[in-house]
């Protein structure tokens, strides 16, 4: 396995691949909602490559990014032991050149990000969108791995490739979580040991909005208060009801349905998310 950090290398290197071409882009700390995707990319490509890069563009003010984990030697190991070929860690000014009024950026509609995470986080999906363009050119990838947990960039990234006519397979990842049901985030790194048990109501929310949803007849409403009541010790930003095909706000809830939660946790006000279909 080869780590790289720039760009004239990593296009050589690519270069000289053969067969197909398996991307995953993270952001690096590395757990095993990373490894599922990684994983996946290495049962269905010749080649995979990692990148691994905090990207500052996609941050907004006053957001984590100097506090972000960073840990590339342990990263590396993981991914020489699941089979990669190449990983990608550069450093900021090797990919970008000048700062971010300045460069051409991917800027995905307001139809699709004036809701849920693009709201509270003014030019994240901008940001997002730049890197992972620039990731597709330079890796020249025939798939590229994004995990459900991530829904809207997930949903955004699809329409980038549609709009954009990018020639590449966009492959979704089921949510991993721990034993209890906690979605694995890079960000649980910071949770104090009673936030933890606080942020389990995310999903525990999540999961009794779709059993309740089941046993029939619930609205919105109900789903909504029953919610909240179990996030009272969390900072709600958002739950909100959309179709997973369209990522349009649903009124009433149905079989397409994704609920999709993003909090803050009350002592290091971490801002977690996580997400479920009502049917599946
Ligand atoms: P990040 O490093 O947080 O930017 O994430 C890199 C990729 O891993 C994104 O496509 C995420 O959606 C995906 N990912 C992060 N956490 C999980 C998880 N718990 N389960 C599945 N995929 C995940």
């Amino acid at each position: 396995m080869k780590i790289i950090d720039n760009i004239k290398e990593l296009k050589e290197e690519i270069k000289k691949l053969q067969g197909s071409v398996g991307l995953v882009p993270t952001m690096g700390a590395l757990h095993n909602g990373h490894k599922s995707l990684i994983d996946k990319a290495v049962a269905e490509n010749d080649n995979v490559v990692v990148s691994i890069f905090v990207n500052p563009i996609q941050f907004c003010a006053g957001e984590d990014l100097d506090k972000y984990p960073r840990q590339l030697q342990k990263d590396a190991e993981l991914c020489e032991n699941s089979g990669v070929k190449i990983v990608f860690a550069p450093k900021v000014s090797e990919m970008y050149q000048e700062d971010k009024n300045n460069l051409t950026l991917i800027c995905p509609p307001y139809s699709v990000v004036d809701k849920l995470c693009g709201k509270s986080r003014a030019g994240h999906f901008d940001g997002v969108c730049s890197v992972v363009a620039k990731l597709f050119n330079l890796t020249k990838a025939n798939r590229a791995y994004f995990g459900q947990k991530d829904a809207q960039q997930l949903f955004i990234i699809q329409k980038m490739v549609r709009d954009l006519d990018f020639d590449i397979e966009i492959v979704p990842c089921p949510i991993v979580r721990e034993k209890d049901n906690l979605a694995l985030s890079s960000r649980n790194k910071y949770l104090s040991e009673n936030e933890r048990k606080i942020a389990l109501n995310i999903s525990k929310s999540l999961f009794e909005a779709k059993r309740l949803y089941k046993e029939g007849a619930l609205t919105k409403r109900a789903i909504i208060d029953n919610s909240l009541k179990l996030m009272s010790d969390l900072d709600v930003e958002y739950i909100e009801f959309v179709d997973k095909n369209t990522f349009v706000e649903q009124d009433e809830i149905n079989n397409n349905t994704l609920v999709l939660i993003a909090a803050k946790t009350p002592e290091t006000n971490t801002r977690l998310i996580d997400n479920i279909l009502l049917w599946e």
